[in-house]
């Protein structure tokens, strides 16, 4: 071995402090390109330090959204991060998973024999809901205009409870749809089916069904709905279609819940979406929509792309993004199967009751969900005029143990009522929410030894990550 003069710089580079580099000594600006290349491990280490002080994910009791997938899975996403979802002719392998994913949803949710479902990949729910109220709109449109109903008299109208999720108010506005919201009531924190008749007209496009609704995790009574849109279309001069709106239950009912009917198995349901990245158990970036038969799915909606030398049809907003979460759905499939995903939710119900139980045990709390329907515990604080602190002290002080649980007030018609909400993901273990339990319980003994001075209008505010 020969060895000849040593390179200045690289030996720089080297016997820097910090990270070894006089890159890490440098002082790279924030806001606009720096003028140099740096090295990749310094770039590294410099990016994974601005993002240290952001909480714990697996401490983060206020999202649906997944924050643990096992090694493998992780693997196999990283090393497909180059494949293009759109490009189908390139990556016919990955479509061909995509087009699995599809037809295993459409088991999941009872697509009847005789029709011919279709569906596809989304980046998430808000982008499937849109698709999915774009196809009500179209198609309502095509059928007004069938009948005679003048389609420019009136803004198109959907229906849904007040306790949707923020994507619906961007459809909306979008696409230039009236929202007609049923208040939720106290004693009824979904749909309230009652009355419901009364915000049909012939202009209506549809109505939304939630399951798992955002808030407090209680299902809207999708049968209910069901058999009232039959009795009501019966006469219709447009009849009213159901899209489920199933973010969070979509892969978690027919697992927990097999024998509630929420799906396909309803006449009027012609359209799901569903988070691959919530209880579909895959990171950020995955969702689905499914229709029970392209009846349902206008042709206009529908663009070709071309597929090994043919055309394929897509329906999408966005044109080009990552498959590796339809990849990481495709392996949650295969590697879990129906009893792997209901042995984990099981899991994380039972973890959700544990929650509930503590929170009853203190009687300081009035429930709206325990644990049943969706893993969600949501509760207010009993006498609330009574207490000395409310629940967004509570939330400061349970961040102190590095728990974000956030509170909130509930939406319009019951927004005087503050709740806060925990959502138990499947990373959540026993051992984990014991000890969430006793910081619980902890933060409750101190704030009962604490004095506040407040001012009377600091109320209503929302902290943390409440969708
Ligand atoms: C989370 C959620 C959405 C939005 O889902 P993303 O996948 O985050 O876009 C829509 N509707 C409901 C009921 C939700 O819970």
């Amino acid at each position: 071995m020969l060895y000849g003069k040593n390179d200045q710089s690289k030996k720089a580079t080297y016997l820097q402090p910090i990270f070894g580099s006089s890159a890490s000594e440098r002082d790279i600006p924030k806001y606009k390109l720096g003028a140099d290349p740096i090295e990749p491990r310094i770039a590294y280490q410099l990016i994974k330090d601005e993002l240290l002080d952001e909480g714990a994910a697996r401490q983060n009791l206020a999202t649906f959204c997944q924050t643990y997938m096992e090694p493998e899975a992780s693997l196999l996403m990283g090393e497909t991060l180059e494949k293009n979802a759109i490009d189908k002719s390139e990556y016919p392998r990955t479509a061909e998973l995509e087009n699995r994913c599809v037809n295993m949803i459409a088991d999941l949710w009872h697509a009847p024999e005789q029709e011919t479902y279709m569906g596809t990949s989304t980046v998430g729910s808000s982008e499937a809901c849109m698709l999915g109220g774009m196809a009500m709109k179209f198609r309502w449109r095509a059928r007004a205009k069938a009948v005679g109903v003048d389609i420019s008299g009136q803004r198109p109208n959907l229906v849904i409870s007040s306790g949707y999720q923020v994507c619906w108010e961007k459809f909306a506005v979008y696409f230039d749809v009236e929202l007609r919201e049923v208040p939720m009531t106290a004693d009824k924190m979904s749909l309230d089916i009652s009355d419901i008749t009364s915000y049909f007209d012939d202009y209506t496009i549809g109505v939304v069904g939630i399951l798992g609704i955002t808030y407090t995790g209680c299902y809207d009574d999708i049968a209910g709905l069901d058999a009232v849109l039959t009795d009501y279309n019966q006469t219709a001069k447009i009849s009213i279609p159901i899209h489920v709106d199933a973010a969070s239950g979509g892969m978690y009912t027919p697992f927990m819940s097999p024998e509630l009917k929420w799906d396909f198995q309803l006449d009027n349901v012609v359209s799901i979406n569903t988070s691959g990245h919530k209880y579909g158990l895959v990171y950020p970036g995955i969702g689905w929509v499914l229709w029970r038969d392209k009846t349902y799915l206008p042709e206009e909606l529908i663009f070709s792309v071309s597929y090994l030398g043919g055309d394929m049809p897509t329906m999408a907003i966005n044109f080009s993004r990552s498959a590796s979460p339809i990849i990481g759905q495709f392996y949650n499939f295969m590697r879990f199967g129906f009893n792997g995903y209901k042995a984990i939710h099981q899991r994380t119900h039972d973890v959700a009751r544990f929650l509930a139980e503590t929170v009853e045990s203190t009687g300081r709390f009035t429930l709206y969900n325990a644990g049943e329907q969706l893993p969600i515990v949501c509760y207010r604080l009993k006498d609330e005029d009574k207490q000395e602190w409310t629940l967004y002290e509570l939330a400061d002080m349970l961040q102190m143990k590095g728990w974000q649980v956030p509170a909130y007030p509930l939406p319009a018609d019951l927004s005087d009522t503050i709740i806060q909400r925990y959502v138990v993901r499947a990373d959540l273990s026993m051992n984990v929410a014991e000890e969430f339990a006793e910081d619980f319980k902890w933060a409750i003994a101190k704030l009962d030894d604490s004095r506040f001075l407040r001012r009377k209008d600091e109320n209503k505010r929302v902290q943390g990550f409440t969708h």
